[in-house]
């Protein structure tokens, strides 16, 4: 045993690990979960690998205290842990954190005591206690509670047996709270393209080598029928399984697809979990007790001992993406464990992005495509609706066509969705008497009307106040006006117009929390709405068999704002929201307004030729090695005080890095210069793909002293350029 030993602590010191002493009779090996002394506290840590410094004097270390966990981090996770800080050029301690974030996982498990039977078997038992005696079989452990439960008897009776010697108090082991997924429950008869794919699927599960796979086709093809067969595979190999999904609060209708594949739920990991139930689910994956999780991003740091397969469902979505703290994109990720582990790793998307379907292309990852849609449903007819020959009348943002299809949708008892990715009434507020409008003060952001609220809100830093009856600038009275459609405002013209329509609005702030979601999806179910208007919420995954209409607000929305993906993400969440129609036999019809129906991103939603427009962006983005055919790294420099962002992004600009393919662009202001208070400046390193980024990034940094005051908060493949 060796006598020092380095221990990672889940903080953000640029150091690493700290060298403690082993103290004499106590064993601990890496991976070990320790409580160490950190100034005046007391702190939880990893034991680590490697060696600590020998040269270190004997007087400078501090002892480990105790050790607490019995099952220890595996090597696998401890490996994974040092890449994405090596990648992501995070403190380890920081990605440590996001691994054992379940603190409460290393308290003594509670024990609980309950009866079991004693060897004094009194000779007069009462009709009761006699009732007790027969509920608890020899060797059984129950509570109080269970016990008088299973007895039909009060608690009393139990107590009164225990006092005479009847029950002896034993230990409950507690059970296994996560139930095995069957993989042998029937699912689905699979089409001839879904059995060609699942079989290919369950055959890379069982590799037991890394791989790679990306599953696209259409929307309803069954990729997720096709990807649970994978599941299935791997749990006979008797590995674990993680799926991880964008938005888990949305996942209702998919998991009781899961139920109804596997005959159980599967476990659970998002922010939104109790502390307890976090505590139990980290355990019980770290026993290997876990066999499927399914899991927003941070689900990628637990503990898994014998990790097999990982599935990433809509792998193009940016909710992949964490942006603050360790800045990593969970997909990208989710292939580097999946190389660590020998676990096979399936991307799924209709629409996938150009990172991944390139890796496909060039062989990197295999590819599986389902090209039609299941069953009888055929793919919905997309049209364009050009807002300049057939606008909306004035204030209105629901051009006649729409309206129309609207209503003969509606008089079939068809069901419509109306879609705007924008909350809120209007997004901008503006002074007809002298043109001033209402911003955020603490963001470069307009504030945004909510009027069931009557608030104006910022939707940046959450900042709100009510809406003034006088302009702020030049005082004069009832002069504010609302400019543009913001989804609350689509609702108050549908209202109009189609007034026996029952309504449902979907955006975040009418649908908190995924009860409400799972409520909002039954009620379309079961035909209890007519008329569904929403947000970006209504693009996932949802399968509504009696949704025939979709019509877009908006089709230009996303294509503002030189965004280098803009594009591509604008044909993503359209085509995924266009795929909500007509998903069962009654054919779907989809209605894309627009004030640009010949930009390339339109012409591909009519055509429904996605490769070809995914070609042009790649045919776009070579010669210029932007992603992926080059790396970027984006620096953000803020501060509270503007002089000091200023100046550090000067002085990171003057230091840039003069390395043969390398490019540094800025700094300049970010297009939200000023954000929840801080002043922010960007500055954008462009290099080919061969450079080695990190290293030349770490080099830029090490140049330039950082003051207090000043963050700089460095984004490996930026997606957000905000
Ligand atoms: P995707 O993930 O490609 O959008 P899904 O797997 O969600 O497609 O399938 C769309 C719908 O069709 C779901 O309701 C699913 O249960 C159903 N489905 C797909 N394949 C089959 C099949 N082989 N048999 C029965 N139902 C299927
Ligand atoms: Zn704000």
């Amino acid at each position: 045993m060796r006598a020092r030993l380095p221990v990672l602590l889940p903080l953000p010191l640029a150091a690493g690990a700290y060298d403690y002493r082993v103290p004499a009779g106590l064993a601990v090996a890496p991976g070990d979960v320790v409580r160490v002394p950190l100034g005046g506290r007391e702190v939880l840590g990893v034991a680590w690998d490697g060696q600590a410094d020998p040269d270190l004097a004997e007087g400078k270390l501090r002892d480990i205290r105790a050790v607490v966990s019995t099952t220890p981090l595996p090597a696998n996770l401890r490996r994974f842990v040092e890449w994405v800080a090596a990648y992501t050029l995070s403190p380890p301690g920081a990605v440590l954190r996001m691994a054992i974030s379940a603190p409460s996982a290393f308290d003594p498990a509670p024990t609980r005591i309950g009866w079991q039977r004693s060897a004094s078997n009194g000779p007069k038992l009462t009709e009761a206690r006699r009732k007790v005696l027969e509920a608890l079989p020899p060797g059984a452990v129950l509570s109080t509670g269970e016990l008088a439960a299973a007895a039909g008897v009060s608690a009393g009776v139990v107590r009164g047996m225990a006092d005479a010697g009847l029950l002896q108090p034993a230990i409950i082991q507690a059970g296994n709270a996560f139930p095995r997924p069957d993989p042998e429950h029937p699912g689905p008869t699979l089409g001839a393209e879904q059995t060609a794919a699942s079989l290919a699927l369950r055959e890379a599960a069982a590799e037991r080598r890394f791989n790679v796979t990306l599953l696209t086709g259409v929307t309803g093809s069954g990729k997720t029928e096709v990807y649970l067969d994978a599941v299935a595979e791997c749990l006979r190999r008797g590995r674990q399984a993680l799926v991880l999904l964008p938005e888990i609060a949305l996942s209702a209708q998919w998991l009781e697809r899961f139920r109804a594949r596997f005959g159980v739920d599967p476990a659970l990991w998002h922010s939104e979990l109790g502390s307890k139930t976090r505590a139990n689910t980290w355990r019980a994956v770290a026993a290997g007790e876990v066999e499927v999780l399914v899991g927003a991003r941070s689900a990628l740091f637990l503990p898994f001992p014998d990790l097999g397969l990982i599935i990433v469902d809509e792998e193009h979505e940016t909710a992949f993406k964490q942006e603050d703290g360790v800045v990593y994109h969970a997909r990208d990720m989710a292939v580097v464990r999946a190389r660590l582990e020998e676990a096979a790793c399936v991307l799924v998307s209709a629409t996938p992005s150009l990172e991944t379907l390139t890796n496909a292309q060039s062989g990197r990852y295999r590819h599986l495509h389902l090209a039609e849609r299941h069953g009888s449903a055929g793919m919905p007819r997309i049209e364009l609706l050009d807002l300049r020959a057939t606008p909306p009348e004035r204030g209105r943002f629901l051009s006649p066509p729409l309206v129309e299809a609207v209503q003969a949708t509606l008089a079939r008892g068809e069901q419509a969705m109306l879609f705007l990715n924008r909350r809120g009434y209007a997004p901008l507020t503006l002074c007809r008497a002298c043109g001033h409008r209402l911003r955020c003060p603490n963001c470069t952001a307009w504030l945004v009307e909510h009027r069931a609220q009557r608030r104006l809100q910022c939707h940046h830093c959450g900042h709100a106040e009510p809406i003034p009856t006088n302009c702020p600038e030049c005082h004069a009275p009832g002069t504010l006006v609302p400019v543009g459609p913001g989804v609350e405002r689509v609702v108050e013209e549908a209202t109009a117009l189609f007034p026996d329509a029952r309504r449902i609005v979907m955006a975040s702030d009418t649908l908190p929390g995924p009860a409400a979601a799972r409520a909002a999806a039954a009620a379309i179910s079961a035909r209890e709405v007519d008329l569904i208007i929403g947000t970006q919420i209504v693009a996932k995954g949802w399968h509504f068999p009696h949704l025939t209409l979709v019509g877009v607000v908006d089709a230009d929305l996303g294509l503002a704002g030189g965004d280098l993906r803009a594009a591509e993400r604008t044909l993503q969440v359209l085509h995924q929201v266009s795929g909500r129609a007509g998903r069962a036999e009654t054919p779907g019809r989809v209605l894309l307004q627009s004030f640009s129906p010949e930009h390339p991103v339109m012409q591909a939603l009519l055509s429904g030729d996605l490769d070809s427009f995914l070609r042009a962006e790649a045919a776009g983005r070579r010669p210029g090695h932007w992603p992926p055919f080059g790396r970027l790294v984006a620096l953000v420099v803020s501060s509270e005080e503007e002089r000091a962002a200023e100046r550090i992004a000067r002085d990171l600009g003057l230091a840039a890095p003069r390395v043969e393919g390398v490019e540094v662009l800025g700094p300049a202001p970010a297009p939200l210069a000023l954000l929840r208070g801080r002043h922010r400046r960007r500055l954008l390193l462009k290099a080919r793909r061969e450079v080695k980024v990190q290293e030349v990034v770490r080099e830029w940094l090490a140049r330039v002293a950082v003051p207090h005051n000043v963050r700089v908060q460095v984004d490996v493949d930026p997606v957000s350029f905000l």
